[in-house]
């Protein structure tokens, strides 16, 4: 079942329904990309009809945060909980691993992509790397060769929001393995940077956590009231 917030449709699933959904696709072979969406990605998504389809195009959506659950349950469709990145893909990997299934790692500033990809294999012992790419470079004839080359199962992509989302829309038919837009899960993996205490999480506070230890991103935090404003004009509106 879909449920729309302003304009994105968002896949009303628990984490578990969720890591089903996401591994069904990954055994069928088909690609396909997965976007967890936070409300900075739904109001972006209101100014731009472009990402709005490069969003809209994924195999699955999911609410990547307490803002999205606020804002489901302002507009009558509350969705059963928060499906983050973070949440999910240790779970992917863990069913990949079992089945000697294999992983690409694109983003993040250079040395994550591969420190992460040390770490991930010794943590899913059977788990294939294969490959590590910054997200810096200009040329990415050489990724591309290198994708076509390995095959991997799952490409996880960690080049932030909008531009991870425009690249699995724009790179769709060109890419086997499913893809997910991971934001800066690659710096945890590579234990650059600590996820928020799990007491935190189960608080929703894992967006204060990430403020207290980055406090760049208020201006980006800034944007949660205008985007629970426009979702109650909607529930007054209708529109
Ligand atoms: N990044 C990248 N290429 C770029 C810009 C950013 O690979 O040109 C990476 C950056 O190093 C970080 C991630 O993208 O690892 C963005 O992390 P952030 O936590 O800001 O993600 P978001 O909150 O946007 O999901």
């Amino acid at each position: 079942m879909k449920t729309d917030i302003l304009g994105v449709a968002f896949d009303a699933l628990t984490l578990d329904e969720a890591e089903e959904r996401a591994d069904t696709l990954l055994r069928s072979g088909a690609g396909g990309y997965i976007v967890t969406a936070n409300p900075e990605i739904v109001l972006h998504c209101r100014e731009d009809a472009a990402y709005a389809a490069a969003v809209n195009g994924a195999a699955l959506v999911f609410a990547d945060g307490v803002g999205d659950l606020c804002a489901a349950r302002i507009l009558g469709t509350p969705l059963p909980e928060r499906v983050t990145g973070a949440d999910l893909v240790p779970r992917l990997l863990s069913r990949l691993a079992q089945r000697s299934g294999s992983v690409f790692l694109y983003g993040a500033r250079p040395g994550v992509a591969q420190r992460a990809g040390e770490k991930l294999k010794s943590a899913y012992p059977g788990l294939r790397i294969a490959g590590a790419e910054n997200g810096y470079i200009s040329d990415e004839t050489a990724l591309f060769a290198a994708l076509e080359r390995e095959k991997p199962d799952l490409l996880l992509l960690g080049l932030g929001a909008p531009r991870q989302e425009l690249w699995m829309a724009r790179n769709r038919q060109k890419i086997n393995a499913v893809m997910i837009g991971v934001g800066g899960l690659l710096d945890v993996f590579a234990g650059d940077i600590p996820r928020a205490p799990e007491s935190w999480q189960r608080l929703g506070l894992e967006w204060l956590y990430r403020l207290i230890r980055e406090p760049k991103r208020f201006r980006r935090m800034l944007r949660l009231p205008k985007y629970l404003w426009a979702v109650m004009l909607k529930r007054i509106r209708g529109t």
